[in-house]
């Protein structure tokens, strides 16, 4: 149970809102000595209204214009979208001229990233798609893990300024990168330290776009995981890799199930709550909401989809090396899912729910190998490819780039030296690293 953990402070490490980019563009502005200031009339006043339930974009512009002008205003704007695909709640922009309130455009905010401007001219209704502005920036954080889960990361007070979704979508980034090597629901221990580096892109308002881990470490009971981003063919399909250019990604998921919809407890050994008999158990138990997606942990094939005893309904996937996977209690399977079917690693297999020997709903998992049951977090499996040969030199060179960001956040907690790693490893390589993230 998370709150039997004796609660703590958690120890903050400072952190930094940098921007990257800008700092080499700056230039002398030249001397141009003092103007007087021109004061004019405004251009236009603007009334921003809101899309109403149920309304449609022409009601809301009804009284602006005539049925004609409305009918050649949609027309300019189906150019670019469907006014029927507005949401309630689109932020509508009228642009008056000052003098005689006549209307000379309107903008429309389709998306957070995307503004239909429309304007009024001399030969009817014109229409331009116009896109948010964003910055991009880093984040760096680091941190103390007080509970089991990533209540660190979310109470953060230095990613404060963030929404809650996006400090959400954070801790997605971060469980997706390290889902092969921790299982933050279970193995997190109290005095875990992360510490990361995060580009985004920002709006205007303040809210991301879009972001990209660029390098973690998380040090979980004193053994320190790091992934760092690398992009070998610049597509923006770049994958994870630790400080010696091996993939993070293992075949198997540590966990069936996303991480923040879980509250468990680790038993070993317990007493069944319907058997009423201390028994082993010789799998994970999950404690998720009913309804949570289930998922492949590693690509196989379906050789049990039903009903089976006190498993409930039951998913067992065969992999390859003689691997064996189940999932019970299973409220509900994914569509199309029949035994044969071929499944790859994180595709839906079913739905949580508490179907045969279950008193709540939880996902029972068990791994097997040859007969034998294995605790699949003691496991160690094959990992994904490292980083290829060819590649070897620009890796280290990025990788040293992107642990020096890393370097630059104090540590929350006492880690083994990160720079001994690099340097180590740095010894026989074919270049100096550019960049200066030499230290
Ligand atoms: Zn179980």
């Amino acid at each position: 149970m998370v709150n039997r953990i004796p609660r703590r402070p958690i120890r903050y490490a400072a952190v930094a809102l940098l921007a990257i980019a800008p700092l080499a563009c700056i230039s002398e502005t030249p001397d141009v000595g003092e103007l007087d200031p021109v004061y004019a009339p405004p251009a236009e006043y603007v009334e921003i209204v809101s899309l109403a339930r149920g309304q449609t974009f022409g009601e809301l512009l009804y009284g602006a214009i005539d049925a004609n002008e409305q009918a050649a205003l949609l027309l300019a704007f189906q150019e670019h979208a469907s006014p029927r695909r507005m949401r309630q709640g689109t932020e509508i922009t009228l642009r008056y001229r000052p003098d005689d309130e006549w209307l000379r455009g309107v903008d429309v905010a389709v998306t957070p990233d995307e503004t239909i401007r429309l304007d009024r001219t001399i030969v009817g209704w014109e229409s331009n798609r116009i896109e948010t502005p964003v910055y991009v920036d880093t984040l760096y954080a680091s941190g103390e893990i007080e509970t089991v889960l990533w209540n660190a990361v979310v109470d953060n007070p230095v990613l404060a300024d963030l929404t809650f979704e996006d400090r959400n979508r954070l801790i997605d980034h971060l469980d997706r990168v390290f889902q092969w090597q921790v299982d933050f629901s279970r193995q997190i221990r109290v005095g875990d330290t992360y510490r990361f580096a995060f580009e985004r892109e920002v709006r205007p308002d303040g809210s991301m776009r879009a972001g990209r881990l660029l390098a973690a470490e998380f040090v979980n009971s004193g053994t320190p995981y790091h992934a760092v981003y690398f992009d070998p063919n610049d597509d923006g399909r770049g994958s994870y890799f630790d400080l010696d250019g091996e993939s993070v990604r293992r075949a198997f998921l540590l966990k069936p199930l996303a991480y923040r919809r879980i509250s468990s407890r680790y038993t070993m050994s317990r007493f069944h709550p319907v058997l009423r008999t201390w028994r082993a158990h010789r799998g994970v138990d999950y404690a998720a909401n009913a309804g949570t997606e289930v998922m492949a942990t590693s690509d196989g094939v379906v050789i049990h989809r039903g009903p089976k005893g006190s498993y409930g309904n039951l998913v067992e996937i065969r992999h390859p090396n003689g691997f064996i996977t189940r999932y019970a209690h299973l409220r509900a399977f994914a569509r199309d899912l029949v035994v044969g079917s071929r499944v790859k690693q994180s595709d839906v297999v079913g739905y949580v729910g508490m179907t045969g020997l279950a008193t709540a709903p939880h996902l029972h998992y068990e791994m097997m190998r040859g007969g034998n049951h294995m605790d699949p977090l003691s496991v160690d499996l094959p990992a994904g490819d490292p980083v290829p040969s060819d590649d070897r030199v620009r890796w280290r060179t990025e990788m040293t780039g992107r642990v020096a960001l890393l370097e630059t956040i104090p540590r929350a907690g006492p880690v083994r030296s990160f720079v001994a790693e690099v340097e180590s490893q740095q010894e026989g390589a074919a270049s100096q690293p550019a960049g200066g993230a030499q230290r």
